[in-house]
């Protein structure tokens, strides 16, 4: 990879992988081609790392990923265990006892606190995150890939062997690549908000599941919970106001907990997208740069990980020159249809979520009493959770 100075007393260096995002995926996707002896250059948009998380759970199949590396000890440590999770808010609940790991629990982690663990074990290594740095635009040709930046003090291009689009669901990385996005659009939108209650629910992991919706109140460190749900009334892409959220709780919980205070207020849809191909050329994706879809069950970040688990040691073999290019094949090969199943159960876990019709009411009282009583089903449940185990 060569940089072109953006003044002429920068002096260029040469390195071979770009990986443009550092959330969750590009970082854990650094550390790993760092630990092989590759060191690439992250390039991250934002100019600081997001307080908000988005994810707040870490699945067994992902810690067992990070005990690979021995680097799941401070996640584990930081984080709560749950031995039981929820698939597509069935009333019933998904166990996790019984997996075939030692790992047999959902972590309760924030996304900001997963982040800020994967970025230091990146940097430790010597991994470059340069902040505030927009990828703008990416070319190939056979021999390398030239990516545009526009970074604070102006534009300037890098010529790598490789790029990593883990730039998230709007990948610039993507579509610069021309690599299609094929899958459904958004007919649903979730509400979330964190707020401070001065009544909260006696029950952690409160829910209320009725024709009028759907609510979840999960509680945060630092004394905040996330309400989180689906109300039919307020089907917009209106930014959210604390007010829809204390109308959307009281119509489906009977109680607005006395919140006040948010520190965040977002929506999110159930747009579900699955790239046609994880490698053009010398371009591959990684994460939701791959993947869309409701984030229900808590998955994506963790998919997210394991792509750039799959991915790291198969490129970094590559770029040493200890593996032929067709090994990159291998990437898509074994992870395109783990987005695919990714796709399904969280399309089959947004139907239970947002039907609230008596039919559908109707198939979660089954399913929830398969949950409840064939193991199997439940293994069968939280194996698509964990992804792999
Ligand atoms: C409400 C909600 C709850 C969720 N809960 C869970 C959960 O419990 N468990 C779970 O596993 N998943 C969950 N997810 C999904 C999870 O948050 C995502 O799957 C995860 O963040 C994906 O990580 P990523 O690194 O692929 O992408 P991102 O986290 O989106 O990171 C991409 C990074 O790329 C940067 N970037 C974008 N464009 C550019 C550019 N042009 N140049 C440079 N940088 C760029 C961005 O600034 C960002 O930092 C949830 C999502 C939502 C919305």
């Amino acid at each position: 990879m060569t940089i072109t100075p953006q003044t002429p007393s920068q002096e260029p260096f040469d390195r071979q992988v770009v990986i443009v995002g550092a959330g969750p995926v590009g970082l854990w996707l650094a550390h790993e081609l760092a630990v092989a002896g590759v060191n690439p250059l992250v390039l991250e948009r934002a100019p600081r790392r997001s307080p908000h998380s988005k994810a707040l759970g870490i699945q067994p199949r992902t810690i067992e990923v990070l005990a690979l590396r021995n680097r799941h000890r401070d996640v584990i440590a930081r984080g709560r265990p749950l031995p039981n999770w929820h698939f597509g808010m069935l009333e019933a609940r998904v166990d996790f006892r019984d997996l075939p790991t030692a790992f047999p629990y959902l972590l309760a982690q924030p996304q900001s606190v997963t982040e800020q663990l994967l970025e230091g074990y990146a940097t430790e290594l010597g991994v470059e995150v340069r902040r505030g740095h927009d990828v703008t635009s990416l070319s190939q040709d056979g021999g390398s890939v030239t990516v545009g930046v526009r970074g604070p003090e102006g534009s300037y291009t890098v010529d790598a062997d490789y790029v990593i689009g883990a730039d998230g669901a709007r990948s610039v990385v993507r579509q610069e690549a021309g690599i299609d996005f094929p899958g459904s659009g958004t007919s649903a939108y979730g509400f979330l908000g964190e707020v401070t209650l001065d009544r909260p629910p006696m029950t952690p992991g409160f829910t209320a599941l009725n024709e009028a919706g759907r609510l979840l109140v999960v509680p945060l460190p630092g004394g905040q919970f996330r309400v989180t749900g689906y109300d039919p009334q307020n089907q917009t892409r209106e930014p959210m106001t604390l007010d829809e959220l204390r109308d959307a709780s009281i119509r489906i919980a009977g109680t607005d907990f006395g919140m006040r205070d948010p520190s965040w207020l977002s929506r999110f849809g159930n747009a579900t997208r699955l790239a046609a191909r994880y490698r053009a050329g010398r371009v591959l994706l990684a994460g939701d740069a791959a993947h869309i879809h409701w984030p229900a069950g808590g998955v994506g970040l963790n998919v997210g990980l394991q792509d750039a688990m799959n991915l790291g040691w198969k490129l970094a073999a590559v770029v040493q020159g200890r593996a032929g290019e067709d090994l990159l094949d291998t990437y898509h090969a074994e992870r395109h249809p783990v987005g695919r199943e990714l796709a399904e159960h969280t399309r089959a876990q947004t139907a239970l979520i947002v039907g609230l019709t008596p039919e559908v009411t109707a198939l979660r009282a089954l399913l929830s009493e398969a949950l409840d009583g064939a193991r199997a089903f439940s293994d069968l449940l939280a194996g698509k959770l964990s992804e792999g185990i």
